[in-house]
């Protein structure tokens, strides 16, 4: 709809209102339309914008919760489409506005994640019954607003606010990524992305200038290098395109309005990114389809040219002390990118709890929060932040009050881990004297040395395909015997469960590009790499060869549905082997698992389990699958939980087919980092589990505090109840029972 596009291109929230309400009234050909905002705090929804009433009445006129039409729209959250309004409920209106009585009657309410936005309605002199297209059309319109009003009205307010230099405190509620509590200072990374390039105040413009002539000249180039060299293949008409964007290259319109915009005090990146977004509007809000594909490319040109300016200013190794990343995705290797200690937290707009960026920040002890959907980052380059990743809050400008109390939180966070690092020597036994084994979870160096230094069985899943981002091409066979070789000898002679390659579903490789409709469930794990033998075979050969004179190699196997996947990926580590024997290599056959991560598997398990020497459940994927619920993505990920009764009648299911067949088995999910689920799992049976470095001082804590036969009976009551909350209900008592929310309990050692 060309009025959704006018309202995503107006750069603040008052001029977004007024395109809706002028167009709406334009369209539906009514007398009034008005929208109002909800105010949560004051319990009341505020006249916002209008037509068709007194532009005076707006922030003038209030409805409370629960009262008159509009109270009746917001908690209906249904249209309310009213021929004739009965005086009497209207009446809060009437006398608020000293209007005339108005007969006809739409409103429809504006949604944003379940939450009531604001009401969209439209008004009629004479008695009117709007029919259902009108309803449809209404509807529709709020549905694309509520996201475009909620983000503008933090955007706009925000851009006020830090123009003004002087910050009313902010939260920004989102997910919990990995726990803790960070205060820092944001760094916004924006790769590629032109929206999320922040404004910075130059050092030096000349420089700065300097700066963009150079990267535009570039771009230039290269442009005019590939339309040479495709010339024989392209169209006339294709070749109209590289010519246009020489043109806008070179015309003054853009490169002088980005010089201009330095000159005024914006750094080059963020100069092109307000020019490219003022001239790429106008052409978003042409009718002409042709015209408006027009945005697209001035777009394109400018990322390109981003691209060639962010060489030279993003270097993450030289971050600040106290920085916190932000951005759209922050990936694994942005994380390991930062120097040890200078990272305090990360909030990301995209993801969710399972995301790989919150798993390694969990891995790593770096709070994080992630899928903050209606974050403006952009403006949020160098603000003073807190991160709360237990809740799953940002607190943007915190006031001295809130700030003091955050950084006793943290202090209390260090002493608390300070005092569970006498448990370090201790094994994880409950004082009814059963041990369970302990693991760690890792895949990058950084996380390596935090499993080696903690006091974990050995590593219980080594994630391979991050090692494998960290390159532009597949690594050679040299290259991860020496990854693999370094992972092995850090634990020897404790086991590392090296997880053959999972690559593909959120985890892309950059050089390995699929282009698939829905990736969760497509060439991912085992499929992918079962389809490209050549790569599974180097990586079996380097693990083989990395494990020859230590021999605490155990090879697991990610996402694997029956028992055909299973043969086929013995096959391949049987031809490694034999491959490998003939070459001389004096290589020890290592004990193979598979990760139970994928539904099928649990009914197949008694088979597939004859097969292997150990299991390891995938609680992460394994949610996603039984819960039909994508790991990453913030709008379902509140329904991804981990005591969903389903998920833990499955799980009994795996712990009960490993013990039939006398075969050991962990947990190596997120879930495990949970002490509460820790103690849920090791109740039903499993043998142990693989958690983060971090996390695993607490879990610890939490065996030694509570009796295995509680365990077990704490599991059977949560197999009986049939709502997740109660099952975390059940966890809370359990540990206050034990009083494990309180210090550790080191008198039984
Ligand atoms: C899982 O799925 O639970 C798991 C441990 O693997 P990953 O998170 O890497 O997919
Ligand atoms: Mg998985």
């Amino acid at each position: 709809m060309r009025i959704v596009r006018e309202v995503d291109a107006a750069p603040d929230l008052d001029t977004a209102l007024n395109i809706i309400v002028h167009r709406t009234r334009e369209v539906m050909a009514t007398d009034v339309c008005t929208v109002y905002f909800t105010d949560h705090e004051q319990r009341q929804h505020v006249f916002a914008a209008t037509d068709g009433l007194s532009l005076d009445l707006v922030g003038h006129i209030k409805a409370g919760f629960g009262r008159g039409l509009i109270g009746q729209v917001a908690d209906s959250s249904r249209p309310v489409n009213l021929a004739e309004v009965p005086e009497e409920l209207d009446q809060e209106f009437l006398s608020q506005s000293g209007s005339d009585r108005y007969h006809g009657f739409l409103g429809v309410p504006v949604l944003h994640k379940r939450r009531v936005q604001g009401v969209l309605l439209v008004r009629q002199r004479t008695a009117r019954r709007f029919d259902d297209a009108d309803e449809a059309f209404l509807t529709t319109l709020a549905a694309h607003l509520g996201s475009a009003i909620a983000f503008a009205r933090a955007n706009g307010e925000m851009c006020t606010l830090c123009r003004a230099g002087t910050g009313r405190q902010r939260c920004f509620t989102g997910l919990p990524g990995a726990p803790g509590i960070g205060i820092g200072k944001g760094i916004v990374l924006f790769a590629a992305d032109l929206q999320a390039v922040p404004d910075r105040v130059p050092e030096d413009p000349a420089t700065e200038e300097h700066r963009l002539r150079e990267a535009v000249s570039s771009v230039r180039e290269e442009i005019t290098r590939i339309a040479g060299s495709l010339e024989k293949s392209l169209s006339p008409a294709d070749r109209a395109l590289f010519d246009a964007y020489v043109f806008m290259l070179d015309s003054p319109e853009i490169v002088d309005a980005v010089v201009q915009r330095i000159h005024a005090g914006n750094w080059a990146p963020g100069a092109l990114r307000q020019t490219v977004e003022s001239h790429a509007q106008r052409f978003d809000l042409m009718d002409d389809r042709y015209l408006r594909e027009r945005a697209t490319d001035i777009r394109e040109l400018g990322t390109r040219i981003l691209l060639r300016l962010q060489d030279a200013s993003t270097s993450l190794a030289s971050c600040p002390p106290d920085s916190i990343l932000i951005g759209r995705q922050i990936s694994a290797i942005d994380i390991g990118s930062v120097p040890p200690g200078h990272l305090h937290g990360i909030i990301s707009t995209e993801g969710s709890t399972l995301s790989h960026a919150a798993i390694v920040a969990h891995a790593i002890g770096v709070p994080a929060v992630v899928g903050v959907t209606d974050l403006p980052i952009a403006v949020l380059d160098g603000q003073e932040l807190v991160v709360d990743g237990n809740n799953g809050q940002i607190h943007l400008w915190p006031d001295p009050t809130l700030q003091r109390a955050f950084a006793a939180r943290v202090e209390e966070e260090r002493q608390l881990s300070e005092s569970l690092s006498v448990l370090r020597d201790l094994p994880a036994r409950t004082p009814d004297g059963v041990e369970f084994s302990l693991y760690t979870n890792t895949s990058l160096a950084v996380d390596l040395s935090l499993a080696t230094a903690s006091d974990s069985a050995g590593i219980g899943l080594f994630r391979s395909e991050l090692p494998f981002m960290l390159y532009d091409r597949f690594p050679t066979e040299q290259e991860q015997v020496s990854l693999y070789r370094q992972a092995l000898k850090a634990v020897a002679p404790r086991p590392v469960n090296l997880r053959t390659l999972d690559a593909g579903g959120d985890k892309p490789l950059p050089y390995l590009r699929l282009a698939e409709p829905n990736p969760a469930l497509g060439s991912r794990g085992i499929r992918l790499t079962l389809d490209h033998p050549d790569i599974f075979l180097t990586q079996l050969r380097a693990a083989l060869r990395a494990n020859i004179g230590l021999g605490n190699l155990r090879l697991l196997l990610p996402m694997i549905s029956d028992v055909d996947d299973l043969e086929q990926a013995l096959g391949v580590l049987n031809r490694a082997e034999q491959q490998l024997d003939e070459e001389g290599y004096a290589i020890t056959h290592p004990e193979v698992g598979i990760m139970v991560e994928v539904p099928s598997a649990i009914y197949q398990l008694d088979r597939l389990v004859r097969h292997v020497d150990f299991l390891s459940v995938g609680t992460n994927d394994l949610a996603q699958y039984l819960l039909a619920t994508d790991r990453n993505n913030p709008r379902v990920s509140m329904r991804l939980d981990h005591c969903h009764p389903a998920l833990l009648h499955a799980l009994q299911q795996i712990a009960q087919t490993s013990k039939d067949a006398e075969k050991p088995v962990t947990v190596c999910g997120e879930m495990a980092n949970d002490p509460g689920c820790a103690l849920l799992l090791l109740g039903m049976g499993f043998d142990g589990l693989s958690l983060s470095a971090s996390a695993l001082p607490r879990v610890k804590w939490a065996i030694r505090g509570i009796p295995a036969m509680h365990m077990r009976a704490m599991a059977e009551r949560a197999l009986q109840l049939e709502r997740p909350e109660l099952v975390h209900q059940l966890l809370e008592q359990t540990l206050q029972d034990t009083r494990l929310e309180s210090r550790p309990d080191l008198s039984h050692r």
